[in-house]
């Protein structure tokens, strides 16, 4: 084909890009995207107004400095920042139900380093709708994804109101089972942990401080993050069934399982919201790119929330791919060419590969009661806390500091 053929069908296009996935990913992304000139189209099949509602998902975040950066870029921060708690210290200990902490605790201060706070937490009901409130610029489509064709100069996709789309890019930001993926012939690497996490938002007596705690359970992690107002989030990780009994419990008895495990150092505690339950997976794309395709947010890589990685993960995808974009618009290169996307398969593969492969040994290690592995572990942590340039290191990197950051990571602008 000449080059004005293909720029015949190029200008026939619909959009530039079709986002599959109205999550916090393909939110996000849609925002970047628009901001750069590309005419965007959002395309989820469950409604923005139930999305957007207080009682959608039961999930806060701690955001890492990166990510915090991005949404102020892409103008949201402001939108959350009140509701936003600063994570001033990081506390991480081996405990068992009843007997509290191990005395060996790893302790992570945010006066090590010079950005401030490591991060934030900022829970769900307040970003989805932040983020869904700064889509005016993209075009909503209340459908789901059902087919995608990917041609030489465009992906055309059906939808399940029956209409077709066509576009120089397809991004597929629709989850853990992200089917378009599958249909790109993209194959996963992952397994099930058998284990579930019990979030809920918990109020205490006693003022948090911001420090955010993490408890090595035999059974699985507990970690209790500080929210505004008294209250922390927690997530309980339990062995599948065991976390589905705990589910099926009266609030006042699923409390009382709670107790023991979480101790009483925030004085008493009660339940402040309703509780939820994610099943825990590790599910990692083998490529982000195909023709006509790219993957991101969890659609590329869904890990274990045990180090609260998979959204700030997902909004580095977010800055990668919108930088590469952006770029590749500006030079008046085909976006939707597979070296195109292909660079923002590299620049993001190594990080994530590094990130599920932390995630899935820390569960292990620490998802464990036997004596000898929870002495090595005590161990490590003990001579971790007494090495501080390692501990530093750890704390840059949890705050998104390290590597390769795309501009929207640091808060520039694309
Ligand atoms: C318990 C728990 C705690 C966590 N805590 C943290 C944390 O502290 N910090 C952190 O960084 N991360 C955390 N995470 C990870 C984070 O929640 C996820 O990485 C993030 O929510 C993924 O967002 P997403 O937009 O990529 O995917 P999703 O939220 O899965 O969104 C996918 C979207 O695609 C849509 N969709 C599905 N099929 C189609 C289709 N055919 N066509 C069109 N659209 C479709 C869906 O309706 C949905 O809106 C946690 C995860 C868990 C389970």
């Amino acid at each position: 084909m000449d080059n004005r053929a293909r720029r015949a069908i190029v200008r026939r296009m619909d959009h530039d890009v079709i986002l599959a996935g109205g999550g916090l990913a393909g939110s996000a992304l849609a925002i970047a995207l628009s901001q750069t000139g590309l005419s965007v189209a959002l395309v989820d099949p469950v409604p923005a107004k139930t999305r957007g509602a207080e009682w959608f998902d039961g999930r806060s975040y701690a955001l890492s400095i990166g990510s915090r950066n991005l949404l102020g870029a892409i103008g949201v921060w402001g939108a959350v920042a009140a509701d936003a708690q600063p994570i001033l210290d990081i506390r991480v200990s081996d405990g068992r139900a009843g007997e509290g902490p191990s005395p060996l605790t790893l302790h992570f201060d945010h006066a090590e380093i010079e950005e401030g706070p490591m991060g934030h937490m900022v829970e769900d009901r307040h970003l989805r709708p932040a983020l869904l409130n700064a889509l005016a610029d993209v075009t909503l489509i209340e459908a789901g994804v059902t087919a995608q064709e990917a041609g030489p100069a465009g992906v055309r996709v059906t939808l399940t109101n029956g209409d077709s789309l066509s576009a120089r890019v397809l991004i597929g930001c629709d989850g853990k089972r992200s089917a378009v993926a599958q249909r790109a012939g993209i194959r996963r690497t992952g397994w099930d942990y058998g284990q579930s996490a019990l979030v809920a938002a918990i109020s205490h007596e006693v003022d948090h401080g911001g420090v955010a705690h993490q408890f090595f359970m035999p059974e699985g992690p507990l970690a209790i993050l500080p929210l505004k107002d008294n209250r922390a989030s927690i997530v309980w990780t339990e062995r599948r069934d065991r976390a589905k009994a705990i589910t099926a419990l009266p609030d006042a008895d699923y409390l009382d399982v709670l107790r023991p495990r979480f101790g009483d150092f925030l004085g008493d505690i009660a339940l402040a919201g309703a509780r939820f339950t994610y099943p825990l997976g590790l599910s990692v794309a083998n490529r982000f790119a195909a023709p006509r395709v790219a993957l991101a947010g969890d659609a590329a890589h869904a890990v274990h929330p045990i180090a609260g990685q998979g959204l700030n993960a997902g909004l580095k995808d977010v800055a990668a791919l919108a930088e590469v974009l952006a770029l590749a618009k500006r030079r008046g290169e085909d976006i939707g060419r597979l070296d195109v996307l292909e660079r923002y398969e590299r620049w993001r593969r190594f990080d994530v590969a590094t990130l599920a492969l932390s995630t899935d040994a820390v569960n292990r290690l620490f998802s464990n009661d036997n004596p000898a592995v929870r002495l090595a572990r005590n161990l490590g942590l003990a001579a971790v806390q007494r090495l501080s340039g390692l501990r530093r290191g750890f704390i840059r990197e949890a705050a998104g500091l390290t590597g390769d950051n795309p501009k929207l990571l640091q808060g520039r602008p694309i």
